[in-house]
């Protein structure tokens, strides 16, 4: 699409010397998969939305090129920051605060943390010895704004990490206000471990055609080889019997999800195996009440096998899922890392069944890429289907 090729050295992001000599005083040698894409987008001032789980190195994916920025604009730090970071959490706030002091001491970049559950005087005279960078949640930032004492006039780089979480907690309302105080004329960077609908609103309010990149889920397979996955081209009258043989081989009480496209799709299955085995569904059409009663099943044994769509099946926590099933190939690549990464969790082992029929060949490429990369067996009929 029109990501632009990633940086695969710190040398040719043309950051500052003195930025470079505290990449390698921290002993790293390569940008992280999501530094190598984030910073020549940023670089070149596009908003961006990355979706990545954490640990994959964001927070120098998007300090560094607001760094540049802070260097380039001059701007008075006694005005105002010039870059404003948005983070969920105390925690993750002051991690990011130390990790601004850490690489952008010697370029002599100021930065004050903003967060709740603290005294704010101490925040406030921080403020006013003036800063580059502002790192806040997004309550105790809107406090201090509505308070006069922060003005958002300079701000040119807006970053919100950890999206997904900030929405979860309830911030929507504090990131919207405060978003409004920026300049019509900024750079907004979104950062989110998942691409739920409620995100995906708000990028779409909040950033102008930005680029978007996906980055950690395949890394994640290749590292889980706790995962077989075992891809079946079938014919689509042969699913039912090869379901049947499956749920026949598992140990009893062994959680399964199967995963069909349609809630038909799901509710079609249910009737067909309910008389053999215990099996229970969940799809959109259900009651709030039903769902919690199958989920509360499904967690205890009682009903092992659960059928779903990918959208019930996006919220579910459920940690000891031995086996997913996918009885019909999802829509997109991306689902079918969602899905069969369900499995396989904190050190468990899982295996995956794919049933792949002749109407699926447009993701063959793909899967068998995630299957090549995640070390699996790839079947010649799949190769087939890419040609
Ligand atoms: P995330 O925000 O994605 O969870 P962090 O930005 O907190 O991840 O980075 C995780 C850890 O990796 C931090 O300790 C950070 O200093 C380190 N790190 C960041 N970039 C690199 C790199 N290029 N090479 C090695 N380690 C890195
Ligand atoms: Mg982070």
């Amino acid at each position: 699409d029109n990501a632009p090729p990633p940086l695969s050295t710190f040398e040719s992001a043309n950051f500052l010397p003195e930025i470079l000599k505290e990449l390698h005083h921290a002993g790293f040698k390569h940008p992280t998969p999501i530094q190598a894409q984030s910073w020549p987008i940023a670089l070149a001032g596009n908003d961006l939305v990355a979706v990545a789980k954490t640990g994959s190195g964001k927070t120098l994916g998007y300090l560094l090129p607001g760094f540049i920025r802070i260097k380039r604009l001059r701007n008075d730090p006694r005005i105002g920051p010039t870059v404003l970071v948005l983070a969920p959490t105390r925690e993750l706030a002051t991690q990011i605060e130390a990790e601004v002091v850490k690489f952008g001491r010697s370029a002599q970049i100021s930065c004050t943390c903003l967060y709740g559950g603290a005294p704010k005087g101490p925040q406030l005279k921080a403020l006013e010895r003036g800063v580059d960078i502002v790192v806040a949640t997004p309550g105790r930032l809107w406090d201090i704004m509505e308070m006069r004492r922060l003005s958002l006039c300079q701000v040119s780089y807006l970053v919100l990490d950890e999206a997904d979480r900030m929405l979860d907690m309830g911030f929507e309302p504090e990131i919207r206000r405060i978003i409004k105080e920026v300049p019509q004329r900024h750079q907004t960077l979104m950062f989110t471990a998942t691409w739920p609908k409620d995100v995906r609103a708000i990028a779409s309010d909040l950033l102008v055609r930005p680029v978007q990149v996906n980055i950690g889920r395949v890394d994640e397979l290749v590292a889980n080889n706790a995962i077989t996955q075992n891809v079946e081209v079938i014919l689509p009258s042969d699913k039912l019997r090869r379901v049947e043989q499956i749920l026949r081989s598992q140990e009893r009480r062994a959680k399964v999800l199967i995963f069909c496209i349609t809630k038909r799709m799901c509710d079609q299955l249910a009737n067909s195996l309910v008389r053999q085995f215990p099996v229970s569904v969940i799809h959109g059409d259900k009651s709030q009440n039903e769902r919690e009663r199958v989920l509360s099943y499904f967690r205890s044994g009682r009903s092992p096998i659960l059928i779903a769509t990918d959208i019930a099946a996006r919220g579910l926590d459920i940690k000891d899922i031995r086996t997913v099933i996918n009885y019909d190939f999802p829509t997109g690549i991306e689902d079918y890392v969602h899905r069969i990464g369900r499995t396989g969790r904190a050190g468990a082992t899982g295996v995956a069944y794919t049933f792949f029929c002749q109407k699926d060949a447009r993701f063959a490429k793909d899967l068998i890429k995630i299957l090549e990369v995640a070390k699996q067996r790839v079947p010649h009929e799949l190769r087939a289907l890419a040609l």
